[in-house]
């Protein structure tokens, strides 16, 4: 057994053998032949026809999809980071090969040197990223979707502002946030409510995507004590996890409940830590309503599936929201660019998807948060 299967083995064993209805054999015919493709063995079949997406049953929407326009890819260098090539062209090209029929956009974490970018550079960012997301829509309306950058935060004036602009006039499909923003402000801070507020009243998706970590240990990774890649494999879920037990502890899901949050890989490290957050939390609400109460707001939240697809997690998520708030993602062009991707969407029955909602995560969610990417005719 190679270090793949080691890693893999619950799904390559069982995920391509399990699976009742047609629709879910449809899909899983579709993943599993892509997965024979890129490992040279289904090139025959994929000349065919048989095996291309288009002729597929399913409707797959990736939630968790990464633009990199070019003044990110230039500040990215200029702040000290590794260049970063990526076009529209490969978002599509991955997402045909994958099948995935439609892709929301949104900017990844910052990816940078020893160097901050100053308030202009970041302003120039997040104007050129979301003008740069409204024309991908534009040129391909069924194709992509985007979710407009709030890099500007934690300055409230400058992302009032930026947020009116990419609502209003580009149209955007909500927002993307990172789980922290300068040296410590995290989502939740109260110092961030007027944007809070008007997300709320306008009752948009904000999808939160975890920024590094405290501790980038590529820079180095001598002193990384963790054998796995910290950074990809702890570092940023963790950062999820601070990001929505901020949210939980400032009464977030409470005082916003129109703002449809999607948390980035299942919610990083959450399930584990709610008895535990309620255990602690001295605010004299006692175990039972605190638990009852962050367990409510757990709920009400969305969760994309990218790289989190293990029956742990899976059966986990089921229990702490209902199945319509699970979603489908890859993080292309990052992760790998969606190497795993074939393998994982293949695995969603064994890992503990009840076959009448596969469907439903792997599109219909997406469909119903997301109404420009309904499924037409
Ligand atoms: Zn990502």
């Amino acid at each position: 057994m190679n270090a793949k299967d080691k890693g893999l083995g619950w799904f390559t064993r069982r995920g391509f053998l399990y699976g009742s209805s047609a629709l879910l054999t449809g899909a899983m015919f579709r993943v599993s032949s892509v997965a024979a493709q890129e490992a040279g063995t289904g090139r025959e079949q994929a000349k065919s026809g048989v095996a291309t997406p288009a002729s597929m049953a399913g409707h797959v929407i990736d939630v968790h999809h990464h633009f990199l326009p070019p003044y990110y890819q230039q500040l990215a260098v200029e702040m000290g980071g590794e260049p970063q090539h990526w076009t529209p062209g490969m978002s599509l090209e991955r997402m045909d090969t994958i099948g995935i029929q439609a892709a929301v956009l949104s900017i990844s974490n910052w990816i940078a040197g020893a160097k901050e970018p100053t308030a202009e550079q970041i302003l120039r960012l997040c104007r050129e990223c979301n003008d740069f997301g409204a024309k991908m829509v534009q040129q391909y309306p069924r194709r992509f979707g985007f979710l407009a950058s709030l890099m500007t935060l934690p300055d409230v004036d400058a992302s009032l502002k930026e947020l009116e602009y990419a609502m209003d006039t580009l149209k955007a499909d909500g927002v993307g946030l990172m789980s922290h923003y300068g040296p410590g402000a995290y989502l939740g801070d109260p110092a961030m409510a007027p944007v809070y507020e008007e997300m709320n009243r306008r009752g948009v998706v904000a999808f939160v995507h975890p920024a590094n970590g405290w501790y980038d240990y590529r820079f180095e990774p001598g002193k990384n004590p963790v054998k796995l890649p910290s950074l990809g494999a702890a570092e940023l879920p963790i950062d999820t996890t601070r990001a929505l037990l901020n949210c939980l502890g400032e009464n977030v899901a409470e005082k916003y409940p129109n703002i449809k949050f999607i948390w980035a890989h299942g919610g990083g490290g959450m399930l584990m830590l709610l008895c535990r957050s309620a255990s602690v939390t001295n605010d004299g609400t006692g175990y039972e309503p605190m638990y009852d109460r962050l367990s409510k707001a757990v709920s009400s939240w969305y969760y994309d599936l990218t790289n989190t697809i293990s029956p742990p997690a899976i059966h986990g998520l089921l229990a702490a929201a209902p199945a319509s708030h699970l979603l489908f993602g890859t993080d292309i062009p990052r992760g790998g660019n969606g190497r795993f991707s074939p393998d994982l969407l293949a695995a969603l029955p064994s890992a503990g998807i009840p076959d009448a909602q596969i469907q439903n995560v792997i599109g219909g969610n997406a469909q119903t948060l997301f109404p420009r990417l309904r499924q037409k005719g």
